[in-house]
């Protein structure tokens, strides 16, 4: 049993294929352990080790969300669903995530889960207390993001995405706004983050809290410490840059403590 404050811990900062190929930093996406949910949020190869390394039981997972098909997002999907269902005894858990990804996962650990979910931008759905909705990701394969509410906090989680500025009013709303950003100021590119495009989104939303992670070569070569400060610096919104096993108390940044879930609908 995990205590009961809500937690987003992060199983792995790693982003391009070079850093995650290597392991200079892990992949093993982001768990947001709540007190009666724990979501693991693209969950790439390290996963399992990562939770261990952690101290979180992925028996306690019941809900998985993959963002899209790329392997550092996904590859350990089958791995963490054969956790969660004890090798499919328990027939348990759910698992959210666009059609094209579902590729990735084989039909028998499809046949463990309780619930396969396909959801497209801007579709929602309950699991238990909590809402989970789809935003738009404009990458190189098709995909989604994640807005996460619960009754104390909302998260956005980014994924893999470029550039766009229909991504400033599907984060609008959200406390803490964690984001995808695989390269530093300066090196741009179209389907991913880069510094400069934190400074554009955070600017625009203004959440209370943002979270760079998933960094790419060049970005740890720049320190993803200094680059978080200088987005910081630009934008007046505190940036976190996340580190393995950097754990993060949302309830600190909650701005409805009471009725977050209530007031979104
Ligand atoms: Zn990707």
């Amino acid at each position: 049993m995990g205590d009961m404050e809500p937690k987003i811990v992060f199983l792995g900062t790693g982003g391009d294929a070079l850093v995650v190929s290597k392991q200079l930093r892990a992949s093993g996406g982001i768990l947001v352990s709540l007190p009666d949910l724990q979501i693991h949020i693209d969950p790439g190869p390290s996963s399992l080790t990562e939770l261990r390394r952690n101290r979180f039981n992925v028996r306690e997972t019941s809900c998985i969300l993959v963002s899209h098909q790329h392997i550092n997002h996904s590859n350990d999907t089958n791995a963490i669903i054969q956790g969660i269902t004890l090798g499919g005894l328990d027939k348990t858990g759910v698992l959210v995530t666009d059609e094209a990804a579902t590729s990735i996962v084989s039909d028998y650990h499809k046949g463990c889960l309780e619930r396969v979910i396909l959801l497209q931008p801007e579709q929602r759905v309950g699991i238990g207390d909590v809402e989970v909705v789809a935003l738009p990701t404009f990458h190189s394969v098709p995909g989604i993001g994640f807005k996460i509410i619960t009754e104390t906090f909302s998260v956005v989680y980014s994924a893999d995405t470029g550039y766009n500025e229909k991504l400033c009013a599907a984060y609008a709303d959200s406390d803490i706004l964690i984001l995808n950003v695989v390269a530093p100021f300066g090196l741009g590119s179209e389907y991913n983050l880069s510094s400069d495009d934190a400074v554009k989104i955070l600017s625009k939303v203004k959440p209370k809290l943002a979270i760079i992670t998933h960094f790419g070569i060049k970005m740890i070569d720049e320190d993803p410490i200094y680059q978080a400060r200088e987005i910081h610096h630009r934008t007046g919104i505190p940036v976190i840059a996340a580190e393995d096993g950097t754990v993060i108390s949302p309830w600190a940044y909650a701005i409805h403590k009471q009725q977050k879930r209530l007031n979104s609908f």
